[in-house]
């Protein structure tokens, strides 16, 4: 079996940032791109640390999701994977790490085509227009500006305006030296970023001096036209297959007879088998039956949901939950099941990558990593987590981990069967930490 896993960042601030990747995921698994799809985040659940136990695949294939390669493809991901190249073998699987969607051919062909739409949209004069090509860059690692620079010599060799050139978010030349840097009058930015989240929607338009959600402004009396991120074109799936289809693998297309399949599939018998042996199951915030899934605390009232993306908005954004199983999940829907195989899949729509953990503790291989373990891969602001004072660390287990449908088995040594357990401290714990050390 041959799984696709699509590994982006996440974010706490705005949903729009995984809702993107799983909007990808939506439509690879509707194409029945392979056996099992998923996602995993860094900031969010599953994270890149445990996506692999959810997998029952051999083969595995690992896309990330970002413009360039950096600081997250080149190190952070292969970290938590434990990755070691392009091919990795553990055991009987094989584990693919492919490029970054950004560094694929056809992202140039993105980029012009944003380009072309205001030109032609405005009747901007070429000779009268620049275009800034907005990376995120980053300090830790160089090589995330190439991607940007990269598409604007693709333009400039293209010819359409009189000026092409590059500004980061996170790295010099700054955003708001595009104004020094070139006397055009017309100035399309185009934001080298996949998601519409938080960058796209707040930092960079902040750091252009534009208003948020306006195409076109004027700044500095030049007129600026800010063009739709990258990642929302259509093509990005395409783009995704054959990232996976360079690996070698031929990851199918078949279209499956129901919403619910290609998920990720440890652990889903035995969890199927439990709920119709029993008849029923408790799992977290939610009351699972052979013939429905809701919250235990479901309102009669109650909205009736039959696909993936509407229950993960549902759960995921209204407020917007970075956290899948903390313990606000909204009470007011149902998904009613025909068949009693869509459960797991349903399951891992509101709390991806529970059910694997649930089925590990079940049959009793379940591992948990100890803090210092988790401190001790990490690059970044985390390294060292784990020489936190106890007093603080207990605080933000009772204090986080108290309002989560997972029992902190790394905290706790142990959890209680029939528990969901958590293997290591979240990206939401580790960044409450950093906050209460900082204090
Ligand atoms: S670290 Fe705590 S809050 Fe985070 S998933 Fe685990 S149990 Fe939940």
């Amino acid at each position: 079996m041959t799984a696709l896993v699509l590994a982006g960042h996440g974010s706490h601030i705005t949903p729009q940032t995984a809702g993107l990747v799983w909007t990808y995921v939506d439509q690879l698994r509707s194409w029945g791109t392979a056996d099992e799809v998923t996602a995993c985040f860094w900031k969010e659940t599953p994270p890149f640390s445990q996506v692999l136990n959810t997998l029952e695949s051999t083969e595995v294939i690992v896309v990330p999701v970002f413009t360039s390669q950096g600081y997250f493809s080149s190190t952070v991901i292969p970290a938590e994977m434990q990755l070691t190249g392009p091919v990795t073998r553990r055991g009987e699987r094989t584990i693919h790490y492919t490029p970054t969607i950004g560094e694929h051919p056809y992202v140039q062909q993105i980029v012009r085509q944003r380009a072309e739409d205001m030109l032609l949209k405005y009747g901007l004069r070429p000779a009268e227009t620049a275009i800034a090509v907005i990376g995120h860059g980053t300090r830790r690692d160089q090589s995330s500006q190439d991607a940007a620079r990269q598409q604007a010599a693709f333009l400039r060799s293209l010819g359409l305006v009189s000026d092409v050139i590059v500004a980061y978010l996170d790295d010099e030349p700054d955003i708001p030296s595009i104004f020094q840097r070139t006397p055009a009058t017309n100035i399309i930015a185009v934001p080298m970023f996949l998601a519409p989240g938080s960058h796209v929607s707040i930092d960079v338009p902040a750091a252009l001096g534009i208003e948020p959600d306006s195409q076109h402004s004027r700044v500095n009396g030049r007129s600026i036209y800010y063009t739709d991120p990258v990642g929302t074109d259509e093509s990005i799936c395409q783009i995704i297959l054959e990232l996976a289809r360079d690996t070698g693998l031929t990851p199918h297309a078949t279209t499956g007879s129901s919403q619910w399949q290609h998920f990720p599939l440890a652990g889903g018998h035995p969890f199927v088998e439990a709920i119709q042996q029993n008849g029923s199951l408790e799992f977290g915030q939610l009351y699972l039956t052979p013939n429905e899934v809701k919250p235990v605390t479901a309102k009669s009232e109650c909205v009736t949901i039959t696909d993936p993306m509407p229950l993960r908005r549902w759960v995921r954004e209204k407020p917007f939950r970075p956290l899948a199983t903390s313990d606000d999940l909204p009470d007011n829907w149902r998904v009613p099941v025909e068949n009693a195989d869509w459960l797991p899949a349903i399951v891992e729509t509101v709390y991806p990558g529970a059910i694997a953990d649930w089925a590990a503790l079940q049959a009793g291989h379940f591992q948990a990593e100890s803090l210092a373990k988790v401190s001790e891969r990490q690059t970044g602001m985390f390294r060292g987590v784990h020489h936190t004072p106890i007093d603080t660390i207990e605080q933000v287990v009772e204090s986080i981990c108290g309002r989560c449908a997972r029992h902190a088995t790394w905290f706790h040594q142990t959890s209680p069967k029939g528990t969901i357990p958590c293997q290591s401290p979240c990206n939401v714990w580790l960044s409450r930490v950093m906050e209460a050390v900082a204090i």
